[in-house]
């Protein structure tokens, strides 16, 4: 049951009354439930089928080169790129899928911070033709974390940047060592985000429908799962920006989790 209660004050400020309302909320929760459920399972089923396509079509791929036909490996190259939309999307589903049932696991190593925040600048550099990204790692830690999950989270934080600043050729990230904990800020110069929808982007499902000119694909997840991994370990995420200037998304982390 829902259990909502409102006070009814007195001249001076005193409570003499409630007034309560008892909802049932059972229904909803099932029908949450069943929600969750079926995204776990057309996912998990979409998973499979999409993980031997790009397997055919990476060995597709490479047969075309090693031919020499590269106008057809370039054309297999882009459907590659597809089937990794498509499978990132997928993964993007089983994590809040995981995530709202408490099943999202973390494997925790030490690792290198900035090697790590350099190898995903290399990776979305590699997809990012327009966009030069501009590092600005100054120090060498050791964390203690999850590396893969930590990567998903700079790498969510990036390709908005780049997404989300369709006029810009820049993007700027840096890394700060604030002892006990690290800092990663991602700067873009695109479209900004309006003051009142700053705070709702780490929803899940939360978009904002773009502006005149543009709009952008995406299913409203990454940033919700980035806000997740972070809380779990200890750490905060945040933006600031300004409509129609740019955004810079941080997160920080404790060293040791
Ligand atoms: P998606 O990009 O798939 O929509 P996200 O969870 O990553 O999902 O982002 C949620 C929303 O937050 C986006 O739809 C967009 O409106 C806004 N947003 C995210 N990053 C940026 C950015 N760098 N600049 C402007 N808006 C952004």
């Amino acid at each position: 049951y829902l259990v909502r209660a409102i006070p009814l004050n007195d001249s001076d400020g005193n409570i003499i009354k409630w007034y309560g309302t008892n909802t049932d909320i059972h229904h909803q929760k099932e029908l949450e439930k069943q929600k969750d459920d079926f995204l776990g399972i057309a996912s998990h089923e979409l998973k499979t089928p999409v993980t031997s396509l790009k397997a055919y079509a990476q060995v597709v791929e490479s047969m075309f080169k090693r031919s020499g036909d590269f106008k057809n490996a370039d054309l297999l190259g882009r459907m590659n790129k597809q089937v990794d939309r498509l499978s990132n999307l997928i993964n993007d589903l089983l994590d809040v899928t995981k995530i709202n049932s408490g099943r999202l696991q973390f494997n925790e190593t030490e690792f290198d911070f900035n090697e790590m925040v350099e190898e995903v600048i290399e990776d979305v550099q590699r997809t990012s033709f327009k966009h030069l990204i501009h590092p600005e790692l100054s120090f060498k830690k050791k964390i203690v974390g999850d590396r893969d999950r930590i990567c998903q989270v700079v790498t969510n934080l990036l390709t908005n940047a780049v997404k989300y600043s369709p006029d810009a050729n820049e993007v700027v990230i840096n890394t700060l060592d604030l002892g006990d904990r690290v800092q990663v800020s991602v700067r873009d110069y695109g479209i900004g985000i309006s003051p009142d929808l700053k705070d709702h982007v780490f929803e899940q499902f939360y978009r904002i429908s773009g502006d005149k000119r543009h709009t952008f694909p995406g299913l409203g997840l990454g940033l919700y799962i980035s806000s997740e991994i972070v809380k779990r370990f200890g750490g905060k995420i945040w933006v600031d920006s300004v409509e129609g200037k740019g955004s810079t998304f941080c997160f920080s982390i404790p060293v040791n989790q």
